[in-house]
């Protein structure tokens, strides 16, 4: 099948790890038979300072007409660009596994995934200041609550069947406690395990126990700092990606921001990319039906999981390979998965 891709650089390390990873995405072409037909679109900083938008009209249609979209991380422009994006396009569903990888120092193991709401609550950006008052708005709906809720079911479905549901519901009556009720009211449909944290107890539950989690359900905010907590004891913000679902339009993107303190040294770890065009891969294949995207997908992730325990490293966790090597090796080891099976 042919896919059309809109890939958005970023800035700081965005360029280096786009371009490790897409070292992959043309082993993935040369082994199966899918085929990309990439586009590259302005996003971001350096967006912004030459043509004066963070977003501009072109990359916005660009992703509205691509089967899926890819983005590097973006630098103080986030809420103008991506944030913008997952409104404009209703990419409601964010979704950031974190998982320990044998090879890489862990604050222990893990292997969860955090769905997020991802078009409301304060990140709607409602804000305005009166008299050196400044108020910000959040939105919690009953519909955008039940449907990242279902999203989470299907996910616990295919995995150990727990769903945990963060929320502040003791102190927030109102927003939370419709997150609260809508969530707990969807998920009792399903046969699962359905059970509920504070967040300022998931956070610490996080760190003592990680391996309890399986499906972790929260709003935008809680699920923005619970997903960087989880990622730092899952082995670093280098090894985690994440999705943006809609319907239709989907974008993959590594959790982590632009890292500007290591950006053109070519140190940047690449893992977090790579592993997004494993999971664009899985939801084409799965949403296309189509069973050489899945297969694709399944061969990122195993040559992820031998490189990494094979030391395919970058400095950040503990290797010796540059970002382009890594990517490279990664591409190699695509194309003897599909020689080797
Ligand atoms: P933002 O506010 O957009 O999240 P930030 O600079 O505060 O950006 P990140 O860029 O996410 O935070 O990363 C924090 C630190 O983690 C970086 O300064 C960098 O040292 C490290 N880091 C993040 N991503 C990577 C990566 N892919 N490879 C190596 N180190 C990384």
């Amino acid at each position: 099948m042919k896919y059309r891709i809109a890939w958005m650089k970023g800035d700081g390390i965005g360029p280096e790890i786009s371009d490790a990873a897409l070292e992959v995405l043309n082993s993935i072409q040369e082994s199966y038979p899918i085929s990309f037909d990439i586009i590259f679109y302005d996003l971001g900083d350096a967006s912004k300072a030459k043509r004066g938008s963070a977003l501009p009209d072109d990359t916005i249609d660009g992703i509205r007409s691509s089967d899926a979209a890819i983005k590097g991380p973006v630098g103080e422009s986030a809420f103008e660009s991506i944030v913008a994006i997952r409104q404009k396009l209703d990419l409601y569903a964010n979704i950031r596994p974190a998982r320990s990888y044998e090879g890489v120092p862990n604050a222990g193991k893990i292997d969860a995934v955090i769905v997020r709401e991802n078009t409301e609550d304060l990140y709607k950006g409602i804000e305005f200041e009166v008299q050196g008052v400044a108020t910000s708005l959040r939105i919690i709906s009953e519909r955008a609550t039940r449907r990242i809720a279902r999203v989470a079911a299907s996910y616990a479905a295919k995995r150990r069947k727990h769903v945990t549901v963060v929320h502040k519901a003791n102190v927030l009556r109102i927003s939370d406690g419709l997150f609260r009720r809508v969530a707990l009211e969807e998920l009792g449909q399903y046969g699962l395990t359905v059970d509920e944290k504070y967040v300022d107890a998931m956070s610490m539950a996080l760190i003592r126990n990680p391996s309890d989690f399986d499906v972790i359900l929260t709003p935008n905010v809680y699920g923005d700092i619970l997903s960087d907590e989880a990622s730092q004891i899952a082995g670093g913000l280098g090894f985690a990606a994440s999705a943006n679902i809609g319907d239709p339009n989907s974008l993959f993107e590594p959790v982590h921001g632009s890292a500007p303190d290591i950006a053109g040294k070519g140190i940047a770890n690449p893992y977090s990319m790579i592993m997004s065009i494993s999971m664009m891969l899985n939801h084409l294949g799965i949403s296309r039906s189509d069973s050489d995207a899945l297969r694709a997908s399944e061969s990122i992730s195993s040559a992820v999981e031998k490189s990494i325990k094979g030391g395919i490293l970058t400095p950040d966790a503990g290797g010796r390979l540059t970002t382009l090597e890594v990517g490279k090796e990664l591409a190699k080891r695509v194309k003897e998965f599909v020689q080797t099976g």
